[in-house]
């Protein structure tokens, strides 16, 4: 279980980004996180693994405090907890394998793995991944020679090497055309499913929102406003939230 309490980011500026955040995610559940541009989907997102350190409240997986956790705890509980990003974040001269594998850098021994020799184990694991997100014919190729779903796709691969509990996706698909966004989200509802992989994911198309979640978070000035199931949220109800500023936002 993955619980937030009272979680606020004010960043340096004086900007609040998240305020008094308190939320509770049971195993395995898909969680889409909504809003407008600046509504504090990222820093959400960032500071549950502490990418942003908040400023104060509590983050909670399997009731072990995350925000209190000194660097070497830290740095294990982020082995538990994978991310994937707008920009996919890959190596781009390197091999689309060699990319997988530094999501088990974490587990395997240093030198070894930055000599690259790898165990075999963990090789064959890195294989099975690709294999899962559908590209292992592109294990030897360059990683910037992909498309930017591939590349997404080998993204998370990287992270399924983690053996993460959780998997935290930040607009893993804004860079993406509507088929392609589909071809990724559909890994990850894939590895949610049959891993039982807690998936909290910020996504601006309610779409793909209603399509992929089982829980729907909003969130309008760093402050959650809505708690929501997929088909409770439809046009209306996304007005009703963001007022006009919802003309912004993507419905389709
Ligand atoms: P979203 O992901 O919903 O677009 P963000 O979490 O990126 O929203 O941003 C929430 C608010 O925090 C915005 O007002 C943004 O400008 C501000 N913000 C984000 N990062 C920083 C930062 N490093 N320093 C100052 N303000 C920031």
């Amino acid at each position: 279980m993955l619980e937030t309490r009272g979680l606020t980011k004010v960043f340096p500026n004086g900007t609040r980004a998240l305020n008094d955040l308190s939320v509770t995610i049971p195993d395995g559940q898909f969680v889409v996180v909504i809003g407008l541009s600046g509504s504090g989907k990222s820093t959400f997102l960032r500071c549950l693994n502490r990418l942003v350190e908040p400023t104060s409240g509590t983050v909670l997986l399997d009731g072990k405090d995350v925000t209190a956790a000194p660097a070497d705890k830290l740095r294990q509980i982020r082995m538990q907890i994978g991310m994937i990003f707008q920009q996919f974040n890959l190596i781009r001269r390197e091999s689309v394998l060699t990319n997988v594998l530094t999501g088990a850098l974490g587990t395997a021994s240093l030198p070894a793995s930055l000599a690259g020799r790898w165990p075999a184990a963990v090789m064959e694991r890195a294989m099975a991944n690709l294999d899962r997100v559908g590209i292992a014919e592109k294990a030897h190729q360059r990683a910037d020679t992909l498309s930017g779903g591939q590349q997404q796709r080998v993204a998370i691969a990287r992270t399924l090497m983690q053996q993460p509990r959780v998997l935290l996706a930040d607009e893993p698909v804004a860079s993406l055309d509507p088929a392609t966004s589909h071809s990724v989200m559909r890994y990850v509802e894939q590895i949610n499913k049959e891993d039982g992989i807690t998936v909290v994911c910020n996504l601006h198309f309610l779409s793909l929102a209603r399509r992929y979640a089982d829980r729907v978070l909003a969130l309008r000035g760093g402050e959650l406003v809505a708690d929501l199931l997929p088909n409770a949220i439809d046009e209306a109800k996304f007005k009703e939230i963001y007022g006009e500023d919802a003309m912004e936002v993507e419905v389709a």
